[in-house]
């Protein structure tokens, strides 16, 4: 198969895409692109530099003198701010919210979606993200929207957390899908949106393997 402009995985936080989307890229023996970690290295970046992560000169001048990079290593991708790896720092929680409120600027969208869809384009890669079908590279034939009820999604993080030691609250980790849900969904610039043409993939009720195939087996019937 020929996937000329890149395969698009888009859909809410905690839906199992970027597990879905490492698998798919293996499998077809192309390479993974977390855009998320894109945003999380900007906002991470800003809150380092001292700059608020909503105003929008501040972040536009940040952009210009700053030097992001993708690159890939034997375990996978790493995002370099400046020369520097910053790959480990970026799962923070307080990083996923700030590259929910740094992603809404249209300045940082236009350059870290420029710098995406010259790599889709590049390398065919599978891309994950949130409007990577809709904004990124719409022209891609190879669309999904991976989502699953938010009451499942802080289930999975619940248990995720428990297993990493730590003693989650149900209900504050179901508040903040929500609210990230919201964020993500009604900014104005490029927002969380299925593509007319997306294939839905509702992992609810669903294994990583059976999302899997599904999107395999659509990937085969187009
Ligand atoms: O996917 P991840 O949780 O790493 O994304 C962190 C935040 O970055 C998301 O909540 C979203 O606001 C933003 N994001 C985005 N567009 C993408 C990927 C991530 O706006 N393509």
């Amino acid at each position: 198969m020929n996937f000329t402009n890149g395969i698009a995985l888009d859909g809410p936080a905690g839906a199992g895409k970027s597990t879905i989307a490492k698998i798919i890229a293996k499998r077809l023996g192309l390479p993974y692109l977390d855009t998320g970690a894109m945003y999380r290295a900007m906002a991470l970046c800003a809150l380092s530099e001292g700059v608020s992560l909503t105003d929008a000169e501040g972040v536009d001048a940040l952009l210009r003198r700053t030097d992001i990079r993708v690159v890939y290593e034997a375990d996978g991708q790493h995002v370099l701010v400046n020369g520097a790896d910053v790959t480990g720092s970026l799962r923070a929680e307080e990083i996923g919210k700030g590259a929910s409120l740094i992603s809404k600027l249209r300045c940082v969208r236009d350059k870290l979606a420029a710098m995406q869809r010259a790599i889709a384009h590049e390398t065919h890669a599978v891309l994950d993200g949130r409007e990577i079908g809709t904004f990124v590279i719409p022209e891609t034939p190879y669309k999904f929207f991976v989502t699953a009820s938010a009451q499942e999604r802080a289930r999975r993080r619940v248990q995720q957390l428990r297993e990493k030691g730590e003693d989650p609250d149900f209900e504050l980790i179901l508040k903040d899908i929500e609210a990230r849900d919201y964020q993500d969904s009604h900014r104005d610039y490029a927002p969380l949106k299925q593509a007319e043409d997306a294939v839905l993939i509702d992992t609810t009720n669903m294994t990583i393997e059976e999302a899997v195939d599904a999107v395999l087996a659509a990937l085969e019937a187009k």
